[in-house]
């Protein structure tokens, strides 16, 4: 794709220890300030919401430009990352599950389970200028229902989270990236403008994105930001031991 920002992946961010992180999905806080800025320092355009679809539809981006998306929609989201994005001017996308608002991330394990926000955690985050996406209803894995149940987690979550926010979502995030073409026909039909995946990717539908997680480093988290990274990553998912070789090599942070 021309020119295409890079799209980064985060989850929460908090200092949470592996014990009740078992996927690495929090950030702690300083590296995730680190992070910033260096994107602030480094020339990167942070994209809102409005200006990546202008970008998919074919508006020019005139530098090196990053859009920062957040899954699930942690409430470590708001005491954590705001502050730090507001304190930069910096911006994003939140994708939340609607039928969870105030809930618990309960498709983890148990011990991994963190607070989600509820609607007045959510109303502070589009306070902050950081818009909201919808993630399906509850975190289910979008490639398993046919056509007719995919409705609850495309349209009618759309329409909860808009009437309990008050804000019509543009675009949708795959819970663990899972897509297929049935999900991405519920996606589009139901009007959004576009949706993420991860690394399986598939046009305006399933785009992709970059995961950062608490085994980032610095030094991985530069390497994530060269455009030929997803590509790389893809190639390497193929062959596993390719990639352990590649972890070593890049390192992976302690904790
Ligand atoms: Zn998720």
């Amino acid at each position: 794709m021309r020119n295409a920002p890079i799209v980064l992946m985060y989850h929460g961010v908090g200092d949470v220890d592996s014990e009740h992180d078992a996927e690495n999905l929090f950030v702690p806080v300083q590296a995730f300030q680190q992070q910033m800025e260096y994107l602030n320092h480094s020339g990167f355009k942070i994209l809102s919401e409005v200006e990546y679809l202008g970008w998919l539809n074919g508006k020019p981006l005139e530098r090196k430009s990053v859009l920062l998306t957040f899954d699930d929609g942690y409430s470590s989201i708001l005491q954590n990352a705001v502050p730090i994005l507001a304190g930069l001017r910096m911006t994003g996308i939140c994708y939340v599950c609607p039928g969870l608002l105030g809930g618990q991330s309960t498709w983890m394990d148990k011990t991994s389970r963190h607070d989600l926000m509820d609607v007045a955690e959510l109303s502070e985050v589009v306070d902050a200028g950081i818009a909201l996406g919808v993630h399906s209803h509850d975190h289910s894995s979008m490639d398993k229902l046919n056509f007719t149940d995919l409705k609850k987690h495309t349209v009618d979550a759309r329409a909860l989270l808009e009437e309990r926010v008050g804000v019509h979502a543009k675009s949708f995030a795959y819970p663990y990236g899972n897509h297929n073409p049935t999900a991405r026909q519920a996606v589009s039909s139901a009007g959004f403008e576009c949706a993420f995946a991860i690394y399986e990717t598939s046009g305006r539908w399933a785009l992709p994105r970059v995961d950062i997680n608490s085994l980032d480093t610095p030094r991985t988290f530069r390497l994530k930001l060269q455009s030929i990274y997803p590509t790389a990553r893809r190639a390497l998912s193929a062959a596993p031991p390719l990639r352990r070789a590649a972890h070593r090599v890049v390192g992976l942070a302690k904790r």
